[in-house]
């Protein structure tokens, strides 16, 4: 039940099989364990242990694997982290972490180093392509440090399934990013368990970032089906549609904001994209109006699951021969126990909306360096997801919204979503983000911030009016406020944080 078993364990099937497509190379399952044993050797050169903190800091690339496999068989500790991040975030987690290397690339390494400038750690770093000064060493060369004897051997270090795999930095999208601690069993098994819509072999696309959850969880169900997997080191909405056409994809993992943007883009005529089934969307809501527009343009379903970093992260999805509920994110996935609860923590009447908590060999046994946010999460063996939701009588889950994104509004509670859901569900709307804003006579205030499609001449007036129309006047933003792009996280999220602090030079 080893983060490393994922590969061993397929080599004997389907070591001879492409493990890895990346531009114009392809790594066997065999060739990705050779590569993973050679660094792992070289990181012990370099004086890595069982237990040390090492940050991989790379867009998708073989390196990104390859790194997360070397690092796991020595019993130390994974760190992925966005490479989009500034260097003070970057700064941040390897301070947090006590860092020990960092695996990074000629161009983020600049960055890297004013994070690491106002630091207490001195990580050693390596580059994955050139080593452009003497303070650095190179991951091909770190490969050469091992004799054959060494590569030969098999890991030897004493690793448990409930040791730390990988600290996970969440994306802050609601505060200041936590480290998420999660075992070898709990990604394991998460893996495991959300394998169950994937039990074919196949090909698919890994083009959410390998240093979020989501991404790095698809890879892990990849070795275990002895999948393919064609990484891109950036979404480029063409790239995927060719990759559909070559590889024959059948399905693949998305966040609403690749939906989106596949739905947006003129090229989609220009391949065949027949083979596509469906796509698996988690990470964020998915408006109705994109799960319609998806299957009318490509024949094709979007099944939305959900998950978050502390369950490793898959909680529900939605499975092959069962029925499909638009707007529900699936059941929960074998081993998972989900429940949904009020402020006391009773379990509320089936349909009524409450906060859902998550029990199962996937849910994190804990904040790395943080036991009052751990206190906070985990109680009674539940995790506390924050997330307001409901549960049909058929055991489907529908998420709500974030507790924290609750607007109560004169007493009233409002969900931004509902709203969100009817602003996009608007002709001339491209994108929407509902915020509460302080008030002082209402408490709180509702405020939209709108992305118009390209060439269109609605106005604010027209969508309060809109609004009127289908919810109680109550619910209608006190303003809409038209933007070019709302701001996202490096898995397209959107982030409500920005935002508010935006609304705050808002004329209300
Ligand atoms: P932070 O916790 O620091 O704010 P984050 O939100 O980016 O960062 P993640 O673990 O990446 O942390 O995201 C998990 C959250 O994403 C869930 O708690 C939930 O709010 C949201 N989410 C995930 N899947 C869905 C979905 N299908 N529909 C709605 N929300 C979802």
């Amino acid at each position: 039940m080893l983060l490393t078993d994922l590969l061993k364990k397929n080599i004997e099937t389907f070591g001879e099989y492409p493990f890895l497509y990346f531009e114009n190379h392809s790594y066997s399952n065999l060739e990705t364990l050779t590569y993973a044993k050679k660094a792992a050797w070289g990181l012990r050169h370099l004086g890595i242990k069982k237990g040390d903190r090492v940050i991989v800091c790379i867009p998708n690339m073989p390196e990104v694997i390859f790194s997360y496999q070397a690092i796991a068989r020595i019993g130390a500790v994974i760190v992925p982290v966005m490479y989009l991040l500034h260097g003070k975030e970057i700064g941040y987690i390897a301070g947090h972490s006590e860092a020990k290397a960092i695996i990074t690339s000629s161009e983020i390494l600049p960055k890297v180093k004013v994070g690491l400038s106002e630091s207490k750690v001195k990580p050693s770093i390596i580059t994955v392509d050139q080593v452009p000064d003497e303070d650095v060493i190179g991951f091909y060369e770190l490969l050469t440090l091992a004799d054959e004897n060494e590569t030969a051997a098999e890991s030897d270090e004493n690793i448990d399934k409930n040791d730390t795999a990988v600290v996970l930095y969440t994306s802050g999208t609601t505060g200041k990013p936590k480290g998420v601690r999660l075992t070898h069993k709990n990604l394991y098994s998460n893996a495991e368990s959300a394998a169950v819509n994937n039990k074919d072999r196949g090909t698919t696309i890994g083009v959410l970032p390998l240093a979020h959850v989501y991404g790095l969880t698809t890879s892990n169900v990849c070795f275990l089906t002895g999948s393919s997997i064609v990484i891109f080191s950036k979404f480029d909405v063409s790239k995927v549609f060719q990759a559909i056409e070559t590889y024959k994809v059948r399905s693949f993992s998305v966040v609403p904001a690749m939906v989106h943007a596949m739905l947006s883009s003129p090229d989609a005529n220009l391949y065949d994209l027949s083979s596509l089934e469906r796509v698996g969307s988690g990470s964020a809501p998915m408006p109705l109006a994109l799960i319609k527009a998806f299957k009318e343009n490509f024949n094709a379903d979007v099944f939305e699951g959900y998950g978050l970093s502390e369950a490793a992260p898959v909680v529900t999805t939605h499975r092959e021969g069962m029925p499909h509920k638009p707007g529900s994110v699936g059941v929960p996935i074998p081993g998972v126990d989900i429940r949904i609860v009020d402020e006391k923590d009773h379990q509320v009447p089936t349909g009524e909306i409450g906060e859902l908590i998550v029990r199962g060999d996937n849910v994190t046994p804990g904040y790395f360096q943080n036991d009052e946010e751990t206190k906070k999460a985990l109680k009674g063996g539940w995790l506390h997801t924050g997330d307001l939701a409901r549960v049909d009588e058929d055991g489907y889950l529908y998420i709500v919204d974030r507790k924290k994104d609750l607007i109560i509004r004169g007493g009233f509670n409002i969900y931004p979503r509902d709203l969100e859901e009817l602003l996009v569900s608007h002709e001339s709307v491209s994108e929407a983000a509902v915020i509460g804003v302080p008030d002082d006579r209402m408490g709180e205030e509702v405020l939209a911030y709108v992305v118009k499609k390209p060439e269109t001449t609605i106005t604010e007036a027209d969508l309060l009016q809109f609004c009127q129309m289908h919810l109680a006047k109550n619910k209608t933003p006190r303003k809409v406020i038209f933007v070019d792009a709302l701001p996202r996280n490096g898995v397209g999220k959107i982030l409500k944080t920005e935002l508010r602090e935006l609304a705050q030079s808002a004329d209300l």
